[in-house]
């Protein structure tokens, strides 16, 4: 029997993990810390649920339905309530409602006529030739005007990468948009005219994705995933290097131990594979280094109701950089799922750092929990004091898809293609969601998989 090596305990490895027993493997995995999981931890406390990492996990793909089915976990799924819907974006100070639809867009009060009219001639901007790399920012100003790019896309992506639009790349962080432009010439034409083969594809984009969590937090998946893989799970087990031993195996060293595979995956952040060394004595991924992963801290809070003003109908609030408030946004948890906090109280979560004010997630608890209870009273009429408080730092949280990022997956397509039996997967690859980990994970499997059946 194959032996195979997954290094990194994350949802990616422990996703490709569990598919590759399911094929029949022997499997082995290492991961340097004494819990898996990587980012995603759940800490219940007091009544209350706090989401240290990933909040919602996205139903993207239908790899991620069959490994749900897979592990049983449908009856313990959560659905968000119906009514969390809504989503804010702050504006003049206000949490102000974002449209759900193209009417809502242009009766609701988030923009100006300025911005309404510069949605309608977004059709008629031409598109930009194929071989250009444009910041996120440059492509949101040149097809839809600074407004929009203050007003949704500076929020959104402090939401969804803790980044900054200036410096993320379109087509390598919102590949999807970028080709829509690429195809249709424009996103408006792209979202009526592609609906079609998105359907045919089984792929649902993720603003239409259904968001899940779980009974107990989303720490309930890698749970499950852990409990499934047993003694084939090395903790404290950081790998240090992988080495050639014999024509088809790998060495991977572990402390003074090597320990011999067939196949490996490495499923590790960016900064970690840097410091990898390969067969030969090189660090062929030591460029990696560079991928920017800036410092967040998520810093969950419990409230009593009545303290609070704001009805926090809704997902939550993404505060755009203008509005000079220093959270990046915050998450009405206790609204979206129920069982985050005791009767009586709410639970809210929110982001601080980034790439727009790293320093402020380097701070202490005490004064990460002073400035986002702050921000909180001031947008949501907040009177009391926090009754719960989980602050949990991310030294390097979410990698930058920057301009030029192209170039660090080609080193990794590279090292795979130099090293026969070695694959990498996970958020500094194949895209920084959960979803996409759990894709990245699976189909990782299937690629070894295929590398098993034809060298050996
Ligand atoms: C604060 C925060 C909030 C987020 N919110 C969301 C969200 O709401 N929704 C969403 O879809 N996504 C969200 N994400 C992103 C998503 O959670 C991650 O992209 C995804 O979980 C990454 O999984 P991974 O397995 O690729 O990496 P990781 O979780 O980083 O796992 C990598 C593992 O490798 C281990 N490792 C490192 N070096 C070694 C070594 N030498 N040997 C052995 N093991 C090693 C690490 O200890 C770690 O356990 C969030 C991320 C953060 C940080």
């Amino acid at each position: 029997m194959s032996r195979v090596a997954v290094i990194g305990g994350g949802i990616t490895g422990l996703t490709a993990a569990h598919r590759l027993v399911e094929q029949g493997y022997e499997v082995s995995l290492f991961e340097a810390a004494d819990r898996v999981g990587g980012v995603i931890q759940t800490i219940r406390r007091d009544g209350f649920l706090a989401e240290c990492g990933p909040n919602t996990l996205l139903e993207t793909s239908p790899k991620i339905s069959q490994l749900l089915k897979d592990l049983d976990l449908e009856k313990r799924r959560l659905d968000p309530n119906p009514d969390s819907d809504a989503r804010y974006i702050l504006r003049k100070g206000e949490p102000t409602a974002m449209a759900s639809s193209p009417l809502g867009f242009f009766t609701g009060k988030l923009f100006t006529w300025r911005a309404k009219l510069a949605l309608l001639r977004e059709p008629f901007v031409r598109a930009s030739p194929s071989n250009a790399e444009e910041s996120l920012a440059e492509f949101v100003k040149r097809r839809l005007g600074q407004e929009f790019l203050d007003y949704a896309i500076n929020p959104f992506v402090a939401g969804i990468y803790a980044g900054d639009p200036d410096q993320l790349s379109v087509r390598e962080s919102f590949p999807k948009i970028w080709e829509l432009e690429q195809k249709y010439g424009s996103l408006i034409k792209g979202q009526i005219y592609g609906a079609k083969e998105r359907r045919r594809s089984g792929v649902i984009s993720k603003d239409r994705a259904p968001k899940l969590s779980f009974d107990d937090g989303l720490q309930v998946l890698t749970d499950r995933l852990a409990e499934t893989l047993g003694d084939r799970i090395r903790l404290a087990s950081p790998v240090k290097g992988l080495d050639r031993v014999g024509e088809n195996k790998i060495g991977v060293k572990v402390a003074d131990e090597i320990g011999t595979f067939d196949s490996v995956l490495l499923a590790m952040p960016a900064y970690r594979l840097a410091e990898l060394e390969f067969p030969g004595g090189e660090r062929s991924l030591s460029e990696l280094n560079e991928i920017i992963y800036p410092p967040v801290a998520s810093v969950v809070l419990g409230f009593k109701k009545d303290e609070v003003a704001h009805s926090l109908a809704g997902f939550g609030t993404l505060n755009p950089e203008v509005e000079k408030v220093k959270t990046l946004g915050t998450i009405f948890s206790s609204s979206l799922f129920p069982g985050r906090a005791p009767e009586g109280c709410v639970t809210l979560t929110s982001y601080v750092g980034g790439m727009r004010s790293p320093d402020l997630a380097m701070q202490s608890s005490e004064e990460i929990v002073a400035l986002t209870v702050e921000d909180l009273r001031a947008i949501y009429g907040i009177d009391g004091e926090p009754v719960f408080e989980q602050v949990f730092p991310y030294p390097k949280a979410i990698p930058q898809y920057g301009v030029g990022y192209g170039r660090f997956r080609d080193l990794m397509t590279h090292c795979e293609a130099d090293h026969p039996g070695i694959f990498v997967a996970g958020h500094c690859r194949d895209g920084i969601s959960l979803a996409d980990s759990i894709v990245s994970g699976a189909e990782a499997a299937e690629r070894i998989g295929g590398y098993l059946d034809q060298t050996f």
